[in-house]
Parts: C-alpha cells; structure tokens; sequence
C-alpha cells in the first residue's frame, strides 16, 4: 500500500485583496520524510504558499491537507503538527531563548518536556545562550531561535521560509545539517529558497514556482540532469 502524503495541496488559488493574484492553481503532494525545495524568484508566490498551506493567510481555493487534516476546516489539529520558520526576526525582545521556547511549545498545548527542548537547544548551538534575552543575540543566533521555535511543539512537518538568506557559512551549514537530521528523524521538511545550489544540496524534489504557478516539478537528479544538458534554463533573479 502506498503511504498517505504528509502534504496534499489540490487547486490552490490566491487572489490578495489588492487583486494581485499570486497563486495559481496550485496542485502538489509531498511524502512523509521528505526534503522538498521551493524555487523561485522574489515575488514569485513561495511565501504565500507556505503561509497558505500553513492557515496563516486564507486561500481564494482550493484545499490543504497536512497529515490527513483539512487546515481550513481543523486548523487547530493541523497547525499542532506543522512548525513553521518565518523569515524576519522574532520580536520577543525581552524574553530569554529558553523563556521563548518552552512558550512556544505552551501555546500549542504540549507539556513541558525539558529534556527535549534541551536537545533542540543543543542541536542548534544554542544551548550556551539559554539565558540570554533574545535583544542581546546577533542576527544569526536569533534566526537559530526562530528554528527552535518552530520546532518547540514536535511538529511532523517543518517550513523554512528561506532559511539562509543572509546568513553566514557557518549558520547555512548547520542549517543544512540540521535539515537532515530531522529528516532522518522522520520529519517532512518544505523549505523556500532562491539558490538552485541549496535546492541541490538539500532536497529529494525540487518545485519551481514562477508568478504564482507552479511550473515544474522534479526529482532532484533529473532536474540537475535537464538543466546541465541544457533541456531546460531557470530564471531565479
Ligand atoms: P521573496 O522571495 O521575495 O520572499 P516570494 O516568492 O516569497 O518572494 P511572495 O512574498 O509570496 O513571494 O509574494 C508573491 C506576490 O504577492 C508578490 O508580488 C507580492 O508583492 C504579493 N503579495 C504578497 N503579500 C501580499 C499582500 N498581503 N497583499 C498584496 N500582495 C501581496
């Protein structure tokens, strides 16, 4: 029998008020465990459909099914299962990364597990900063607490909203390293991205998304295979 996807997005449409449209029938399924890469130029609809899958912003149409929950219909159910890593910087000021963490994971219901939220912390080299407020921490550690966040509540489907850009070598190697672990882990990783080079490093299948349709669909082997023969050319910028 074949497993049910972790992810199934069918018909998918968005229309801003403004009447920008920015998503076109949007149809894709992603299996569980899998790294799947988003790549598209700016503007081209990558956060919009993550915050759409995710129930943060509505769609016009269509449906999304995360782990069998409908995320209109049973968004509570479906948001406990999926992490999200936004792009801007946490406002939680004040607050420590530990303070930040374990109330992320309140907020979803969950009780407290130190043990975890200390692996967590730990795997991403946070573990030294624990007490620190989140004002004092540099860009780099602040985005890793972003990770750990949307990590607190033991999601099964993790979104990273362009999880390197404008991070140092170092944060991008960890991040990627960090990627696969959950992935072994059994977590489903969608991630957005602007570099062909890191949708090649990291995921399984790559999409390409292109003013809001999603054009193309590949392992990741027979993309690389079409755009070095020349089968096919991507305009990212
Ligand atoms: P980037 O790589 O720059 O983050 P993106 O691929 O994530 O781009 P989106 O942020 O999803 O693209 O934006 C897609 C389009 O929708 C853009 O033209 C953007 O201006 C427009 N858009 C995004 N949010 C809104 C909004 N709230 N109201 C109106 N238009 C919006």
């Amino acid at each position: 029998a074949v497993a049910a996807p972790a992810l199934s997005v069918s018909g998918l449409c968005k229309t801003y008020d403004s009447g920008h449209i920015a998503l076109k029938d949007i149809n894709l399924e992603i299996s569980k465990g899998e790294i799947f890469a988003l790549l598209g130029p700016n503007g081209a609809g990558k956060t919009t459909l993550i915050s759409v899958i995710c129930g943060i912003v509505n769609a016009s149409s269509g449906t999304v099914t995360a782990a069998g929950f409908d995320v209109v219909k049973d968004y509570r159910s479906a948001r406990s299962i999926i992490g999200l890593v936004p792009q801007e910087i946490t406002r939680d000021a004040f607050e420590t990364v530990w303070g930040t963490i374990s109330f992320s994971r309140g907020l979803f219901g969950k009780p407290p597990n130190d043990v975890y939220l200390e692996q967590v912390l730990r795997d991403l080299s946070l573990w030294e900063k624990r007490n620190s407020q989140m004002i004092t921490l540099s860009g780099g550690m602040k985005r890793r607490v972003l990770i750990a966040k949307a990590l607190s509540h033991e999601p099964d489907i993790l979104f990273l909203d362009e999880p390197t850009a404008g991070v140092d070598v170092e944060l991008r190697r960890d991040m990627w390293n960090l990627v696969r672990s959950l992935r072994d882990r059994g977590v489903t990783i969608i991630l957005t991205t602007h570099y062909i080079e890191e949708a090649e490093e990291m995921a399984d299948r790559i999409g390409v998304i292109h003013r809001g349709e999603l054009v193309l669909v590949e392992e990741k082997q027979e993309l690389m295979r079409k755009l070095g023969s020349k089968q096919l050319t991507l305009q990212l910028a």
